[in-house]
């Protein structure tokens, strides 16, 4: 999905370079707008008019508190028809429902359950130019992807636990063989797509989990290894979800594809983050069989909200994950260009070293750096 894409001239079908696409984006919460705007003009720029048609929709908790509704019926409508989905993030502190859980986060996770996004792809790479946390590696060296399981798991509970007159309180961890099929599948065909691991070259899906301790956990390890049968080219390798957290810090090389429950993922995609500059760069596609969903891998940030000073990296690079699941979808080759036209300016921004954002130690603002990867563009 982010490596190159076989997209050989035979496989374009006639009229695909006429084609536009409808984009609906929904700017959400916080840095939501900023970041959202800024990937919508980088995308225009490497795009140009012709293309890309963008539609503005409503959804978040901003719009919880003026409506009752999170994500309208319209909004949801509009994204089933468009070609994809281009998100900034939801969430407003103090904007919860009653049993205190936050309102926002319902806009992704109703598209996730509704759209069936099973698989929420999140790149691991640490770009030049930017000053990471683990000092030993260089670029090159940290290139792998998470793949988070996105509608099962523990978070498959949400708003259906038990809290007994406030003493007792479940969520139950739910898994599926069919979920853990197709999200094995998908991640072992990812790895066919990529150049194996940056320490070896060696393709290898590391299946994330607690399969020492938990029924649930023992299944998807068993289930991801059956899978495994039918990639027998991608090296299986397990690792219990504690003791990866070490491994990241201290071999992030021997990664390639790592796949874990919904809870798991989303933790060790944080971590991951960190390890390459922060959440501000770190990109997110959540994809299933029909629809595609691009956000970063981030919150809506309410401490730095309004004030220019998010990072726009990590949406920039969900519209460059876009432009390649779009590309692969319809089999046109002119996204692919852009997306690599788009991966390379952001690249040469972060190299040069005078737009970079103030979450990687730099100073630019949000608009600044939008200018510089639009400039890097032209
Ligand atoms: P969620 O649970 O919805 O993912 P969160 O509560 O974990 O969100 P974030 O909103 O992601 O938290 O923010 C965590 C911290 O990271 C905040 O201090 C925020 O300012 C910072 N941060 C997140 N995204 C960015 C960004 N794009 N640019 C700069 N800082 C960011």
């Amino acid at each position: 999905m982010q490596t190159p894409i076989d997209m050989s001239q035979e496989q374009t079908p006639a009229g695909t370079d006429r084609r536009r696409y409808r984009i609906a984006t929904i700017d959400g919460d916080g840095i939501g707008p900023e970041v959202c705007q800024s990937a919508v003009a980088v995308l225009r720029e490497a795009c140009g008019s012709g293309w890309l048609d963008f539609e503005a929709l409503d959804g978040g908790a901003g719009q919880y508190t003026r409506t009752g509704e999170v994500l309208p019926a319209a909004t949801e409508t509009v994204c089933r028809s468009a070609d994809a989905i281009l998100h900034g993030a939801a969430g407003l502190p103090g904007v919860t429902y009653a049993d205190g859980t936050e309102v926002g986060n319902d806009l992704h996770l109703m598209l996730r359950s509704r759209l069936d996004l099973y698989a929420n792809v999140r790149p691991i790479k640490l770009y030049p130019g930017v000053d990471g946390p683990l000092k030993r590696w260089s670029p090159g060296q940290i290139d792998y992807v998470i793949v988070r399981e996105n509608t099962e798991g523990l978070y498959a509970s949400r708003g259906a636990g038990i809290n007994l007159r406030g003493e007792v309180v479940t969520d139950s961890l739910v898994m599926t063989r069919k979920g853990v099929e197709r999200v094995a599948r998908f991640s072992f065909a990812l790895s066919r797509q990529r150049n194996g691991a940056p320490r070896d070259g060696k393709r290898r899906l590391t299946v994330c989990d607690k399969a020492n301790i938990l029924r649930s956990y023992a299944f998807f390890r068993a289930v991801t290894t059956e899978v495994s049968a039918e990639f027998s080219d991608v090296e299986l390798d397990y690792a219990y979800a504690d003791a990866i957290t070490v491994h990241m810090l201290r071999k992030p090389d021997f990664y390639d594809i790592i796949v874990a429950e919904n809870m798991f993922g989303d933790i060790i995609s944080d971590l991951g983050a960190g390890t390459i500059g922060g959440l501000g760069m770190a990109p997110s596609a959540e994809v299933g069989d029909q629809y595609g969903l691009f956000q970063g891998a981030h919150g809506s940030a309410p401490d730095i909200a309004g004030q220019d000073a998010a990072n726009p990296f990590a949406t920039i690079l969900s519209g460059v994950m876009m432009l390649r699941w779009l590309a692969q979808q319809h089999a046109d080759p002119r996204l692919l260009a852009a997306a690599d036209r788009i991966d390379a300016a952001v690249a040469q921004v972060l190299e040069d070293g005078r737009s970079v954002p103030r979450d990687i130690g730099g100073t630019a603002r949000c608009s600044e750096v939008t200018h510089a990867v639009c400039r890097a563009l032209k």
